[in-house]
């Protein structure tokens, strides 16, 4: 494949300067207040209860994958009380809430789902849909007796450690107030559902909801994909083409009378391949230890890794396997960091040419494969991988109306107005995505208020400091579940948050052994860890020659704080092997307990 890669570069800096816009996450419309109803659970009925006044040893904040993980295994270490405060009304996180059809996860299911090997789980399919992940999840909590003390429909909105009863004071918008030795938070990056702010959205007369509240009532099918039939006879308009809305849009067009796609940037939509699990197969490798192993080896499979094989071969390890073998082709005494730099290049070049000739090989209309293609660098934005998405645009019906990076002019009564032309619809879907720029206790909605009445906004106002990621100094108690500062691994977020699990389950189980009523990280140990933390390399991931989005802080300067959101430079195989050996040796250096 001979490319241009001047021109490309070129083009690339075009499509990127017409989309950079001066308000950045600004111009994104917080849900609240009259806007508020976007946010309501169309999933489980809102049950009355009396507020809970007692005590427990773990309080958990958000019941996804990092609270059932380290809730499970928790109990494993022997704690009877764990309590999970979710806001949603079960157990799932972003795959409680996130229901639309066709939602699938990304990564291979065999790493991707948590606890597989405990609960004895085998996935039905290479990549699982939506609806097993939270039966999964529902799972881990049932065989763990989390459901017992689990607070649903709940928001944490004060959360005061008390110094005198060394004790964590939980409060929530249900009136609770109760007291936890510890406390874990895991609330994810992606929990908050944003929506575009297009001039007169307020005005739309129809029927509107974001992709994350999917309203079967009104779109009739259900989230194991069946036929939406309810919208044989609607005009559906859906605003967004990221990650949600490739794997819904082709469930739309096939069930809508009109379906339009507005597309402000296209995503980079390479292979999905997927495949059902073969259960002879499945018996074949699930001997003991088979999910860690899995684990390890895909981790180890990715950049800067040095796997011989690899198990997994989903997407992201072919990313990796293709951007090693052209590093590696570079003779020995031209390994220098500039052409290690300028292989990865090439490597990311001939795999977005060819994503770009895929749109071309499926989408029957000329300017909608042009319109389809991704003019950026594929870790630009976050990539995306299916089989039926770019097909769907060859539906009758089913139309792409690109907005050339503008976006929406303009929302009216009866529909949407792009570059002057209206468009009227029964529907409008937002899949506008999730608030990422904005600061943690907006998104979190409570700061954590630890010793001497210092806050977490303010502990980290010039950027995140802590051990591990894990603690926090000045936090006495809490856990922090989640990937930066320790591995950072991106392309499988639960393996970040099932080995925060173990560790915290570790730490605990010492703490209660030797009756320590405290446990906490010292300034010495926090400060060492981000000074190594700063010798690694800064973030890879969305730099500012992308095009925006919520990768690169929507094109903006994210500011010096940004520097700390990173990894343990050594990579992420290196740092769950590191954290293994710390846990193992029962010393936790860094860590006073007293
Ligand atoms: P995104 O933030 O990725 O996408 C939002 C979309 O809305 C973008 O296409 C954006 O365009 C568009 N948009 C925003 N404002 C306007 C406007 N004014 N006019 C027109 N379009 C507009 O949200 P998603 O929900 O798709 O995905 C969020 C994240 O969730 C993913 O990145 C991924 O991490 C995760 N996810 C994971 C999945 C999985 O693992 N299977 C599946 C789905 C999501 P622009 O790009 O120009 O900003």
């Amino acid at each position: 494949m001979i490319i241009d890669k001047e021109a490309i570069k070129a083009r690339y800096i075009a499509e990127r300067d017409k989309r950079l816009r001066a308000d950045g996450n600004n111009q994104y419309r917080r849900i609240q207040g009259q806007l508020a109803h976007y946010l309501d659970d169309p999933y489980t009925p809102f049950v009355e209860r009396e507020p809970v006044n007692d005590h427990v040893t773990f309080t958990f904040i958000g019941g996804g994958f990092a609270g059932l993980v380290t809730g499970a295994r928790l109990v494993e270490a022997g704690v009877k009380d764990v309590r999970i405060v979710e806001k949603g009304g079960d157990f799932g996180g972003t795959w409680y809430w996130n229901r639309y059809p066709g939602a699938q996860c990304d990564t291979a299911s065999m790493i991707y789902m948590p606890m597989l090997e405990e609960t004895g789980h085998m996935p039905t399919e290479k990549y699982a849909h939506a609806p097993e992940i939270l039966e999964q999840c529902q799972r881990i909590g049932r065989q763990y007796g989390l459901y017992d003390n689990a607070l649903f429909h709940a928001e944490v909105k004060a959360l005061t450690w008390d110094d005198k009863d060394r004790v964590w004071v939980v409060e929530t918008n249900r009136g609770d107030r109760f007291t936890t030795t510890y406390i874990g938070l895991g609330t994810g990056p992606l929990h908050v559902p944003k929506l575009p702010g297009i001039p007169g959205l307020d005005s739309f007369k129809g029927h509107s909801f974001h992709t994350s509240r999917w309203d079967y009532a009104y779109t009739g099918g259900d989230p194991k994909g069946g036929l939406m039939e309810k919208l044989k006879d609607k005009r559906v308009a859906i605003i967004g083409t990221g990650a949600t809305s490739v794997q819904c849009v082709p469930h739309l067009a096939r069930a809508c009378k009109a379906l339009y796609v507005v597309q402000r940037t296209p995503s980079s939509v390479d292979v999905r391949a997927n495949v059902p699990i073969d259960p002879d197969w499945f018996a074949g490798i699930s001997t003991p230890g088979w999910q860690q192993r899995w684990l390890e080896n895909f981790t180890a499979n990715q950049a800067g890794g040095s796997a011989d094989e690899d198990l997994v071969q989903d997407g992201w390890t072919d990313l990796s396997r293709r951007i090693r073998e052209k590093i590696s082709e570079l003779p020995r005494e031209q390994m220098t960091p500039a052409n290690m730099l300028a292989a990865y290049e090439d490597s990311d070049f001939e795999k977005m040419e060819e994503i770009r000739s895929r749109v071309d090989s499926l989408v029957g209309d000329h300017d909608t494969a042009q319109n389809l293609k991704a003019w950026y660098r594929q870790l630009c934005k976050r990539p995306c991988f299916h089989d039926q998405y770019l097909q769907a645009f060859n539906t009758p019906g089913t139309q792409l109306i690109d907005t050339d990076g503008k976006g929406v002019e303009r929302i009216t009564e009866t529909g949407l107005v792009v570059a002057g032309v209206e468009y009227e619809v029964d529907c409008i879907i937002y899949a506008s995505g999730f608030e990422v720029g904005t600061e943690y206790t907006e998104r979190a909605g409570f700061d954590v208020t630890g010793r001497d009445g210092l806050t977490l906004s303010q502990a980290w106002a010039e950027g995140m400091r802590s051990k591990h990621g894990i603690h926090v100094h000045g936090f006495p108690n809490a856990f922090f579940v989640q990937p930066a500062q320790g591995a950072n691994l991106i392309s499988n977020i639960p393996h970040n948050l099932t080995d925060a699990g173990k560790t915290i389950a570790r730490i605990v189980g010492h703490a209660q052994a030797t009756n320590a009523p405290t446990v906490e990280v010292t300034q010495q140990a926090q400060d060492e860890w981000i000074a190594l933390l700063l010798t690694g390399m800064p973030r890879m991931l969305g730099s500012p020659d992308c095009t925006p989005g919520y990768y690169n802080n929507e094109g903006q300067d994210p500011g010096p704080a940004a520097r700390y959101n990173v990894g343990y430079p050594a990579g992420a195989s290196a740092y769950f092997k590191y954290l293994e050996a710390w846990r193992d040796n029962g010393k936790f250096e860094g860590l006073a307990f007293s």
